[in-house]
């Protein structure tokens, strides 16, 4: 089935080299393990982490040493949102850590939550009110996205704002708990292994509702996965390191080229999907609208419907996926290759299981009339 679907999506891709290629710049996702479609596929995947603390606020430890955990994990880039402030920019610390590019931004503090903003070329007061930092975000022209909206020590309060690019639809803070945090810290001391964060892994069901009624209120709203990574020490006792954050949930963004504009492109757009790789390895993952012999669009795209659109999924290992259709499940598949017919207009996004954990989270493709 793999090799058949896989061979007939390429056979499909072939026609899409009317897509603008730099076919220098572009490794294709196949090489770490996605499925053999055609060389035309005109993404790399770039994985990394958002939403990282280092000692530039209230993180544990310094840039370069959390630079070097990710370059252990051959991350693609990190992007560090220390609170209100930019000084790490202004130190230099900005660019490429071995094989890592760091991107240094800002989460800020606002009377109505904490507002990530990605690309801002200086500061945004603190502790404003949430409407009015979304907006001086904006102007600045920088990428805006509400933190863990529900987490109950700083909620997002309101919930009915609009403007901002995006909101992290999975965020760590608000699923592990301090509690199990605590039970986690004295696992890894007795047995050394730091998987058994999987069983706390839970469906962010209620961020998600909210996701889909902001996108049902027509607006383009991207999903972004946090782990808000601060290395937490308490008692003594290392509960949430990094490098276990790191693998705990992870950006994974189609990009033409591997540079900061490129990263901020990808994510203003909604071209990436969140995955827990601590339950696998989602390089590859692939989410499509497919139509005759033709790529229509990838996650973020709005796409035309027609009555013979089709959706693909590829999962990098076997696992049950399930199709919302403006924030209703209307299909479901498993195994690895997924085809769905596409029956109207709509905003189409997909999610994947794998042994009943949460693993996968699209971003939505656009179907329009
Ligand atoms: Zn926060
Ligand atoms: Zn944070």
């Amino acid at each position: 089935m793999r090799n058949r679907s896989s061979a007939l999506l390429a056979v499909l891709l072939a026609g899409c080299a009317a897509v603008p290629l730099d076919s220098s710049a572009i490794p294709h996702p196949s090489s770490r393990g996605g499925p053999a479609v055609a060389a035309p596929y005109p993404y790399r995947e770039a994985v990394g982490v958002i939403h990282i603390h280092s000692t530039y606020s209230d993180g544990l430890k310094p840039v370069e040493a959390i630079a070097r955990i990710a370059n252990a994990q051959e991350l693609d880039f990190l992007i560090f949102t220390d609170h209100d402030t930019l000084r790490g920019r202004r130190e230099g610390k900005e660019g490429w850590h071995g094989e890592t590019l760091v991107l240094i931004d800002e989460e800020i503090s606002t009377k109505g939550g904490h507002y990530l903003a990605l690309g801002l070329a200086r500061e945004v007061p603190r502790l404003e009110d949430a409407r009015w930092t979304i907006e001086a975000v904006s102007r600045q022209g920088a990428l805006g996205f509400i933190a863990h909206p529900f987490w109950p020590r700083r909620p997002w309060k309101d919930l009915d704002a609009h403007g901002m690019t995006g909101l992290e639809i999975y965020s760590a803070v608000q699923d592990v708990t301090e509690e199990n945090v605590l039970l986690l810290g004295f696992w890894t001391i007795f047995t050394g292994s730091e998987f058994s964060l999987i069983q706390w892994l839970n469906r962010p069901s209620e961020t998600l509702a909210l996701w889909d009624r902001m996108l049902a209120r027509g607006e383009r709203v991207v999903g972004i996965g946090s782990p808000d990574a601060h290395g937490l020490r308490r008692w003594g006792l290392q509960l949430g390191p990094y490098a276990t954050m790191f693998k705990l949930v992870r950006d994974h963004l189609l990009v033409r080229e591997l540079s900061r504009p490129a990263i901020y492109d990808a994510l203003a757009k909604g071209r990436l999907f969140v995955a827990h790789d601590l339950v696998a390895d989602a390089r590859g993952f692939t989410f499509l609208a497919v139509r005759r012999n033709a790529l229509e669009g990838v996650m973020g795209d709005q796409v035309k419907w027609r009555r013979d659109l089709r959706l693909y999924a590829y999962l990098p290992s076997p696992g049950k996926m399930s199709l919302f259709r403006d924030g209703k499940p209307v299909a479901e598949a498993a195994g690895q290759h997924g085809w769905f017919p596409v029956s109207g207009p709509g905003i189409y996004r997909l999610e994947a299981t794998r042994k009943g954990k949460p693993w996968i989270y699209s971003n939505p493709l656009y179907v329009i009339e």
